[in-house]
């Protein structure tokens, strides 16, 4: 159960909730979201009554959650969570779309990528420059040179940045040259990296882990919200399942699940999804269909070369074809591309 407080509901109003939740014996826990404040129950509620709080100044409803995830869940906050990155604004009616090369490998291929987004009309670029690889001979990244390098094209272009951080330590540093951090799929259950963007000014794509379960991912984004960051978005990338064919299976069903239960915005990566480049526009495409809030796209202006994911990365000529398909997509379903 949690008490939903009015919006200008006084710290005086909040303690009286909260000497009302010790007195049934359960033990109260604030969070704080961005627009509302609740108090949780902890403890055995099923006895309990909402009118029992719900009569005391300050509080604008009480409801029983069912579900363990709180700050995340649309039963708390109602409306689709919409924040800017820069000037582009995510979670609104415009779809998102992110395009870029997997890893950071060096100036001249991160502006070609960059100008390559942006002319097709992508709103973001993406690049690694701390790659979480499979195997450690694998590159593994240019590290802070490759931040300092998305920095300056980011400030060429004016396209905000997302890259990927992978240890708590370094969130202050990758915060310094990026706009959005990513904590990626092998990530996703990693709390102490979780904590530590949790506390950070910078909005973060979360990916689902390579076999989480959506309420799994929504308890991941919990923590994020739980330490006060809430510009979270959430992203599919594929889980692993039997299928050999394609790289991971793009569960698009996720899409109107997560639609469903949480107001924070989803993306779609369908690159890392399908492993091949030339599934990467049947993907996109049936992304925007089913609701996906964005896309983010592998490209390289020269796949064949790409140090990392070159498969799956499709060219700028693909992707400045595939734009003004998501954008007929995108209208089919009342929606528009940002
Ligand atoms: C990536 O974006 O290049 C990446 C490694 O993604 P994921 O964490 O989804 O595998
Ligand atoms: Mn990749």
């Amino acid at each position: 159960m949690v008490v939903v407080m009015k919006a200008h509901a006084t710290e005086e109003q909040k303690e009286h909730v909260r000497e009302a939740i010790r007195a049934v014996g359960c033990t109260p826990r604030d969070i704080q979201g961005a627009e509302i404040s609740i108090i949780c129950l902890i403890g055995e509620t099923r006895g309990l009554q909402p009118e029992q709080f719900e009569m005391i100044p300050g509080v604008d409803q009480v409801q029983r959650i069912q579900r363990p995830f709180k700050l995340v869940s649309r039963e708390v906050q109602p409306n689709n969570t919409v924040f800017e990155v820069g000037n582009v604004t995510v979670g609104g009616n415009g779809v998102v779309i992110i395009a870029g090369p997997c890893s950071v490998e060096s100036l001249d291929q991160f502006r070609e990528s960059a100008h390559a987004v942006k002319a097709a009309g992508g709103r973001m670029v993406r690049g690694g420059a701390f790659k979480p690889r499979t195997s450690p001979y694998s590159f593994q990244g240019l590290g802070e040179p490759g931040l300092k390098i998305m920095k300056q094209v980011s400030e060429e272009t004016g396209l905000p940045t997302i890259s990927e951080v992978m240890e708590p330590e370094l969130v202050p540093l990758v915060a310094d040259y990026i706009d959005v951090l990513q904590v990626g799929a092998r990530n996703m259950q990693n709390y102490p990296l979780l904590n530590a963007v949790g506390k950070s000014h910078r909005p973060v794509m979360l990916k689902r882990g390579l076999s989480a379960k959506i309420e799994e991912m929504l308890l991941a984004a919990e923590y994020i919200l739980a330490g006060g960051n809430h510009n979270v978005i959430l992203c599919e990338r594929g889980i692993r399942t039997f299928e050999t064919w394609t790289r991971n299976t793009l569960d698009i069903s996720a899409i109107p699940v997560l639609k469903k239960f949480t107001h924070l915005p989803v993306f779609i990566d369908p690159s890392q999804a399908v492993g091949h480049a030339e599934y990467v526009g049947s993907a996109s495409l049936g992304s925007v269909a089913a609701g996906a809030d964005g896309l983010i796209i592998e490209m390289h202006p020269n796949p064949e070369k790409a140090l990392s994911d070159g498969d799956q990365s499709i060219t700028p000529t693909a992707f400045s074809a595939l734009m003004p398909q998501l954008r007929a997509v995108a209208g089919a379903v009342n929606r528009s591309i940002a």
